[in-house]
């Protein structure tokens, strides 16, 4: 054999194998059936884009911008120009240009969602992946704080479908440009005041983007962060009203929320509302769902200005948070297992089973290792194994009298009946689980 180094993935990429990967495959089903209740359509964008896309959108001093994305230059074209690259880090941006590009809001607003693949060079750990997974709501072209509270509720409708107990939910409004230059002035005077405390990415971003210093990780700034001015004492009556308009709906649906001033997000592109769910459950990494709104993203890409709102969610936290709460998702199993004596059957046999699926029973056939089907004995444990309610047992006399015998393998095992293979039909709807 060849010594040839063993090929492994991507550190921080993971491969989702069965059996998890049915709970995916759940989550994404109860996604879809929730977002169909709030009239969210599907987009699907593209995982690559120009880069720009991403300095221009999501901010130039930005965590992701700054050091998470992974950017190269395309091979150069016949006229020597070369393209530059990004894998997405988010799908707002993404979403946005699709909208503005396909002039989606011609004629009204839209409410869109997406679920994949995220790309960030952060460092691995438990809940911080370099390809994550985002499921995203976005509403463009609405201004009313009535869809900020919209697109909150539709995550609490979410969690509940999902069976996840253990969120909260944070709030703050981030107001308007005009009013956040003002709250900057003084960011900017507070820091500086306390220069010495600065840790190196924070004065780096001191003059570029102060707001950013409140978003810091590093637990050693926490309380000078803590003593910051207040974006909440800059917001002028619009602002104000605003985000009391979102707390009242959400008081009126029984909602609990907390403000948390020191929430900016780690996005440059947002404005008033703004949001979090977090949990306790997962140590460090607890956010499992972020958003907030951004009215001027779209002009920023340029496109035609539009309000915007939205969140996303990240599906691997949101699954270990499922986990961690004990809730356990339907197991996917086979209505029917085949078990095939004899391989010369099998034209005859798969020609059954053709019919049977297409009457929707889901069956396994039993498949042979090349040197023959194996006993039954080892082909009845495969469909014990497989999860059937019932097998198949295309045997030598079954097939001369032109049936087939099915045995119960789970409720009332044992029981057996002879069914006719000239008309599958007849007979396919009783195997058919309910689940
Ligand atoms: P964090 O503060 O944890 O880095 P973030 O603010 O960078 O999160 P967003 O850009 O708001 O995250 O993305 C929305 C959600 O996507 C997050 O709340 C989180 O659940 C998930 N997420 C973000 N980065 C990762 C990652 N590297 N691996 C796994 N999930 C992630
Ligand atoms: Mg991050």
């Amino acid at each position: 054999m060849s010594g040839n180094p063993k090929i492994t993935a991507i550190k921080g990429m993971n491969d989702i194998l069965p059996p998890e990967s049915a709970r995916w495959e759940w989550l994404e089903s109860v996604v879809r059936r929730v977002m169909a209740a709030h009239a969210y359509r599907n987009l699907r964008t593209p995982i690559m884009e120009h880069t720009q896309l991403f300095t221009r959108g999501l901010g130039e001093v930005t965590d992701v911008v700054e050091k998470e994305m992974y950017s190269f230059q395309d091979r150069q074209d016949q006229h020597g120009n070369a393209e530059h690259l990004s894998l997405r880090p988010e799908n707002t941006a993404g979403v946005v240009r699709a909208v503005a590009e396909h002039n989606l809001l011609y004629d009204g607003g839209k409410r869109l969602y997406y679920m994949g693949p995220m790309f960030r060079r952060e460092r691995p750990q438990r809940g911080r992946y370099r390809q994550f997974h985002q499921i995203g709501a976005e509403a463009l072209g609405f201004a009313g704080a009535e869809v900020d509270a919209e697109l909150i509720l539709l995550a609490v409708s979410l969690w509940r479908e999902l069976g996840i107990q253990n969120w909260r939910l944070e709030l703050n409004s981030l107001g308007q440009p005009e009013e956040r230059r003002e709250h900057r002035a003084a960011l900017i005077a507070y820091f500086e005041a306390h220069a010495d405390q600065l840790d190196e990415d924070a004065r780096r971003r001191l003059h570029a983007n102060p707001l950013r210093i409140l978003d810091t990780k590093n637990p050693a700034m926490q309380a000078l962060v803590e003593g910051a001015p207040k974006l909440m004492d800059y917001l002028g009556d619009a602002s104000k009203a605003h985000f009391a308009a979102v707390q009242a709906i959400l008081d009126a649906n029984g909602v609990a929320w907390r403000v948390n001033p020191r929430l900016v997000r780690g996005l440059d592109y947002y404005n008033l509302t703004v949001f979090e769910f977090i949990t306790d459950s997962l140590g460090a990494q607890g956010t499992i769902c972020g958003g907030g709104r951004y009215d001027y993203l779209i002009e920023q890409i340029g496109g035609k200005a539009a309000p915007a709102v939205g969140w996303a969610l990240g599906v691997e936290r949101v699954l270990e948070l499922l986990k961690e709460e004990g809730v356990t998702s339907p197991e996917p199993a086979p209505d029917a297992y085949a078990i095939i004596p004899d391989a010369s059957a099998l034209p005859r046999v798969m020609q059954a089973l053709h019919a049977l699926r297409a009457q929707g029973v889901a069956v396994q056939m039993h498949a042979g290792t090349g040197e023959g089907m194996g006993s039954m004995k080892s082909q009845f444990k495969r469909a014990d194994g497989s999860g059937a309610a019932f097998a198949l047992v295309f045997g030598p006399d079954e097939l001369a009298a032109g049936e087939v015998t099915v045995k119960a393998l789970r409720d009332g095992a044992g029981a057996q009946t002879r069914q006719p293979l000239a008309n599958v039909a007849a007979w396919a709807g009783t195997l058919k689980s309910t689940a």
